[in-house]
């Protein structure tokens, strides 16, 4: 019998940087052997001829026969491997997003007057409101230095910002490119074992 699709129907939520499926949450549907709900749904096609499908939970297909006993240990771990990512994904796009868009704002706002303090010669410092920077005038570039404190400055706001974001968390490209490749090697073992390897 062909496996068409095996789907952790389960919501997850983040608890101290790991993922939990919240019990409960997956998608009721009622199993075409047992008549329960399962969370993890297999659907098997039983009859090939009229591509009749039957939906129905791990044990269930392995006590009918449906699935192999190796199907049932990999497979089941498999789809919850993929619904964690999955929910790892959304959650890590979402604030980037959150992030990219505080950035664009704060790149928007007008930048407060640069003052100096505390010479002494040619050492000082360069000041916007809560960031500072030091000078040397004798070898480092002014320009330089205006640009560090700048990006500090803004720094500082995008920090002030993602902070009221309850939950927020920063994000890096390759934090999501990881859990892309996760997402993409739990979709190609799920590809194989159902096709029996
Ligand atoms: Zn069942």
């Amino acid at each position: 019998m062909k496996i068409t699709k095996v789907i952790d129907t389960r919501s997850y939520e983040e608890i101290n940087d790991k993922w939990f499926p919240i019990p409960g949450s997956g998608e009721n549907n009622i199993c075409a052997r047992c008549g329960k709900s399962h969370e993890v749904h297999y659907y098997v096609e039983v009859d090939p001829e009229y591509k009749t499908i039957e939906i129905v939970g791990g044990g269930c297909a392995k006590l009918a026969g449906m699935i192999s006993e190796t199907q049932h240990k990999s497979l089941g771990s498999a789809a919850v491997t993929l619904a964690k990512n999955q929910a790892e994904l959304e959650k890590l796009i979402r604030n980037f997003e959150v992030r990219t868009k505080i950035i664009s704002e704060v790149y928007k706002l007008e930048l407060p007057e640069i003052t100096k303090e505390d010479f002494k010669e040619k050492k000082y410092w360069i000041v916007m409101q809560d960031n500072r920077v030091f000078v040397d005038d004798s070898w480092m570039k002014l320009d330089e230095r205006k640009s560090t404190l700048i990006y500090g400055w803004r720094q500082n706001r995008i920090n002030e910002l993602t902070k009221t974001i309850p939950g927020f968390k920063e994000v890096h490209d390759f934090q999501i490119e990881d859990c892309r490749k996760r997402i993409k090697r739990a979709e190609a073992k799920i590809k194989k074992l159902m096709e029996g390897k």
